[in-house]
């Protein structure tokens, strides 16, 4: 008697290789391969514009690769408990497997989907696929969560080394014909004005695009990379982050195949165990997330909760459109806008602008970067953002407030990045161009340069605006103690 098919449910797992809940799946029966657009479960959190830009390209590329094996992908709106009992009704599935996700809203929506599913007879199945260690494999000696990094990093890399990659899985098509289910129909796709029309140029979303994104950082950027990757200008990190966030690949894949080339050429080491550490910082986002759900929403030492924010809206929109009138923070916000991602370092200082030398929640920061960028993860966006505010876990000492001319000189030495991303200023010299007020009037007339015209004046004054954060941080209780203890909210 023929099997009857299995659904895999796919979510941030848009892969065939390393799958291993697809893999059990192939195993079980025939596959039924659906992906449902739910807004309403994600509360607060929808999938932001530029990631459903993204989401849109993924599944376009996952649809054509299950066509080779005569599935269709099945792309539905709405509650996705309810579309997913209607289908395994339809199609008489015998079980649901999906890969687990760890944002709150997604576990919640885990439950009621196993509940409703098992309530007609079908069961469920839940696979890890998205990281390298669980959440409840990486504990402190007394068996909590880590709150710091340093040795949440060594206790992953003295725990059993995480499993290798499967091998795609041979599928079998069902035989039930499933009506609707264009991608088309979830509107993914921006409207007009078209502002991802650069996007295309940048990326190629997919697992095809991945595996050869990690090629080729592999094979040209790895040995350089402990020492570049804080380089905007330069091409010296990997921009794997949007593909492991729709997990288009594995982390399995990306640490094995590190590690692989590390063991045989030694000029790889330094870069691969830098890069490994990276990896492990999107770990640890994960599992705070995982304990803290409140993360995204609420200051993770709850002294932060009365910080006195006092930037203006007519700020906050200067710095997301790239007009404070500082470079190396405008082409930051620029980059981001025109491609969807923004350089590590440059997140750091565009962060540290707005919350430090702007005064504005880092909340609002946040929420631009959740809307704007391809690679938007909760769980790391959130992290990185608290821990640039030192409101975090583990996060940067309240005086650490980055000067953006210094960090733009310091990074960006040649302004080669800022020339890019802020061409009214590209035939400034390169020893001036991360401080346009400072330049002679004469060489800005010769760079075609008019301040407060062509490009603005600074909206704030940097020394005047570090010394009001430093007043503003000293009335936060605890702030002057990074390592101050903190009452956690965990979950239980
Ligand atoms: P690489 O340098 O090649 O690093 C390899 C991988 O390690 C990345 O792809 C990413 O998955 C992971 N990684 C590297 N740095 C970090 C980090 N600091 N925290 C967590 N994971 C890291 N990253 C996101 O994936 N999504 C976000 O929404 C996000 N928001 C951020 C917001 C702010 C304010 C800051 C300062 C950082 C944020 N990051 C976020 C982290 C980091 O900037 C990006 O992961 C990195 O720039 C991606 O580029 P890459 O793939 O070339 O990184």
């Amino acid at each position: 008697m023929a099997k009857p098919p299995v659904i895999h449910w796919f979510r941030q797992d848009l892969r065939f290789a390393d799958n291993p809940a697809l893999t059990a799946a192939a195993a079980a029966g025939p596959v039924i391969a659906v992906y449902v657009l739910d807004d309403a479960a994600a509360g607060d959190w929808p999938i932001g514009g530029a990631s459903r830009w993204w989401l849109e390209r993924s599944l376009r590329a996952l649809d054509r690769r299950l066509a080779h094996s005569g599935i269709g992908l099945i792309a539905r709106k709405g509650d996705t408990a309810a579309i997913l009992t209607a289908l395994a009704a339809e199609c008489g599935a015998a079980a649901l497997h999906f890969t687990r996700c760890y944002e709150p809203h997604a576990v919640a929506l885990e439950g009621r989907v196993k509940s409703a599913l098992e309530a007609r007879g079908v069961a469920v199945r839940r696979y890890a696929g998205s990281l390298l260690f669980e959440p409840e494999s990486i504990r402190t000696g007394s068996g909590g969560p880590f709150k710091v990094f340093t040795p949440f990093s060594r206790a992953c890399l003295g725990a059993p080394e995480p499993r290798r990659p499967l091998p795609a899985p041979v599928m079998a098509p069902c035989d039930a014909v499933i009506a609707g289910g264009a991608i088309s129909a979830l509107g993914l796709y921006p409207g007009q004005p078209d502002w991802a029309a650069g996007f295309d140029a940048q990326w190629r979303p997919g697992e095809e695009g991945a595996m050869a994104r990690l090629d080729d950082f592999l094979a040209s950027a790895l040995p350089a990379y402990r020492n570049d990757r804080d380089r905007p200008d330069l091409a010296a990190t990997s921009r794997l982050s949007p593909h492991l966030h729709f997990g288009e690949l594995s982390p399995n894949t990306v640490w094995h195949r590190t590690r692989a080339l590390a063991a045989h050429d030694p000029r790889a080491e330094s870069g691969a165990e830098k890069f490994i550490a990276e990896l492990l910082w999107r770990e640890f986002s994960a599992h705070l997330l995982a304990q803290f759900p409140a993360l995204p929403e609420q200051p993770f030492r709850p002294d932060f909760a009365a910080f006195p924010w006092s930037g203006s809206a007519a700020q906050l929109r200067a710095w997301q459109r790239g007009l404070t009138g500082y470079p190396i923070v405008d082409a930051g916000m620029r980059e981001l806008w025109s491609t969807g991602t923004m350089h590590n370092r440059v997140r750091m200082i565009a962060a540290s602008f707005l919350i430090k030398d702007l005064l504005v929640s880092w909340r609002q920061g946040e929420a631009w970067f959740w809307d704007t960028l391809v690679d938007a993860d909760l769980a790391s966006n959130a992290a990185s953002w608290q821990w640039v505010a030192g409101s975090g876990a583990d996060a940067a000492p309240y005086f650490r407030i980055f000067n953006p001319v210094t960090q733009g000189r310091k990074f960006d030495p040649d302004g080669a990045y800022v020339r890019r991303f802020v061409p009214e200023l590209s035939r400034l010299p390169a020893a001036l161009i991360h401080a346009p007020w400072e330049v002679p009037p004469m060489v800005l007339a010769a760079a075609g340069v008019r301040l407060g015209e062509t490009y603005p004046q600074p909206i704030v004054d940097h020394a005047k605006a570090r010394a009001a954060a430093l007043v503003a941080y000293g009335t936060v209780k605890g702030s002057r103690n990074a390592d101050a203890s903190c009452a956690l909210r965990l979950r239980s």
